[in-house]
């Protein structure tokens, strides 16, 4: 921070407006201080109760977290069974965990552990992460004085391949076992985005029904769960008072939670200062195709239908006789394009493009793309790397195109504060009409919310709960899916 302090930087408030605590080692994770400078300015400012809220969290964390006294009595419990029965109370030293399994792409992952902590928050739990093959590697510690990684001496030995079938399951507990939690030493919540309704009735839970009684929840989700949560009522006042603001819930969480590693903050910074620091304006498009890794001409058609109707890149002069056509008079501005995706081809055919004909403005676009890696990989540390510095440096455009049903997307959106256009996804290889579509807010989309009434919790009868309530609204890009607006 002081180098760029001295380099004529103004001085900038690094703590977020108190999302941030001081105190932590600068130099261990630079991006928690640096940020702030390579970002916009806040567009979404914490409320005063949010900020409470996130200072008990963290008390919390650190009193219950793991190498404490309440952990290794919780984790002793959880190995031996003792305790496990009705009468069990959470409560035994104020402790009571959520452990979240890491599965899924990056971006799902991104998206899991942000909302798992406001589930956490909102139930007095203390949030440990599965740290996966390549978490550490990719993210600093939020807390201090403790850590958020579940310990590699965890008791449960195969909590990883809990399935929705399982006895602790919140489905079977809440819909076979009348909610008795009588000699299960956890709980198990399945909120895959294909759960059965029965465990998305969780979405629903007030944890006074029978969750208060366990120690240890286990959650699966590989969604943003945030929406969900919004449409239970139990939690509305609350809620109310920590996001006055229904459009900013991700972004100011990843805010507070998500600082890449030096390594990774290393990649961004350095991409960041070679191609995008100097331009005029900067361009963001996320690539994300689901049909397969080769290229496909419907896809570029539709980025270029997309930023041409919405004014983001301008168009070429192309003469006759196949040469480049004559280029108006340049105007001064620049347009630093980034590209994300797994083939470069799109890339290349777009800086082509400005290479072979000059802008029809006069603006000089060049056009950038980090990485290449043709297809998605799981468990490798550089793999995922990449991917969270491309999704980081996607935050720091001004501007974003994202591919519909991509998490990867929404996270570089969210993460940025930038209310995207969205690429609806094609059908039958062909460009949709319209290509894309602003989005509504900067908030992430849950692909697998709870399709019934919270209060009815009528599971065989689906309703749209996309009219519930006035800021969980169906998505532009998945209807079924819900988003807060
Ligand atoms: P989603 O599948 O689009 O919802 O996004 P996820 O991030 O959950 O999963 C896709 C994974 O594929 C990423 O985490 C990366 O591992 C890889 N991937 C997809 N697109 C890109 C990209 O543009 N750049 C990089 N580096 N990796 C990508």
């Amino acid at each position: 921070v002081a180098s760029l302090a001295a380099r004529g930087e103004p001085k900038k408030d690094v703590l977020l407006g108190g999302l941030l605590l001081p105190g932590f080692d600068e130099q261990s994770c630079v991006s928690r201080y640096q940020s702030v400078y390579y970002r916009k300015n806040m567009t979404r400012p914490p409320s005063p109760h949010l900020l409470r809220r996130l200072r008990q969290q963290e008390a919390l964390q650190r009193r219950c977290g793991p190498g404490t006294e309440p952990y290794r009595r919780a984790s002793e419990r959880l190995r031996s069974g003792q305790n496990a029965g009705d009468d069990f109370v959470a409560t035994v030293d104020g402790c009571g965990y959520l452990v979240l399994i890491s599965y899924r792409g990056l971006g799902n992952r991104i998206l899991a552990i942000t909302s798992a902590f406001l589930y956490a928050m909102l139930t007095g739990r203390v949030l440990l992460l599965d740290p996966g093959k390549t978490m550490a590697d990719l993210f600093c510690e939020p807390f201090q004085a403790t850590s958020w990684m579940l310990p590699g001496d965890f008791p449960l030995e195969h909590f990883r391949d809990l399935g929705e079938d399982a006895p602790e399951s919140y489905g079977n507990v809440a819909v076979n076992r009348s909610g008795s939690v009588a000699g299960l030493r956890f709980v198990y919540a399945h909120l895959d985005h294909a759960a059965t309704p029965a465990n998305r009735l969780l979405y629903c839970d007030d944890h006074r029904q029978f969750l208060h009684r366990v120690q240890w929840l286990i959650l699966r989700t590989d969604s943003y769960i945030a929406p969900g949560i919004f449409l239970n009522p139990a939690y509305k006042e609350e809620l109310d008072m920590m996001f006055p603001n229904k459009d900013s819930v991700f972004y100011l969480l990843s805010r507070y939670l998500l600082h890449p590693t030096n390594d990774v903050w290393g990649m961004v910074t350095r991409f960041y200062h070679s191609y995008l620091k100097n331009a005029d304006e900067r361009l963001g498009i996320q690539i994300r195709v689901f049909d397969g890794d080769e290229p496909f001409q419907h896809i570029l058609d539709q980025i270029l239908a997309c930023t041409s109707q919405e004014h983001l890149l301008p168009g070429v002069v192309v003469s006759g006789g196949g040469g480049g056509g004559v280029a108006p008079p340049p105007i001064a501005r620049s347009k630093a394009v980034l590209t994300t995706g797994l083939n470069s081809w799109y890339h290349d055919s777009i800086r082509d493009m400005y290479w072979r004909s000059p802008s029809a403005t006069g603006e000089v676009v060049s056009v950038h793309q980090p990485s290449h890696e043709l297809h998605q990989h799981f468990f490798r540390s550089t793999h995922d790397m990449k991917a969270l510095a491309e999704m980081y440096l996607l935050s720091l455009t001004d501007k974003i195109v994202t591919s519909g049903w991509s998490t990867f997307g929404y996270v570089g959106a969210g993460l940025g504060g930038l209310t995207p256009y969205i690429m609806i996804k094609p059908e039958n290889h062909t460009v949709p009409n319209p290509p894309c579509v602003r989005a509504m807010s900067m908030e992430p989309c849950d692909h697998g919310p709870p399709y019934f009434e919270c209060t009815k919790k009528e599971i065989d009868k689906i309703i749209d709960t996309g009219n519930l309530v006035p800021h969980v609204r169906s998505c532009e890009d998945v209807p079924w899916g819900r988003k807060l607006a």
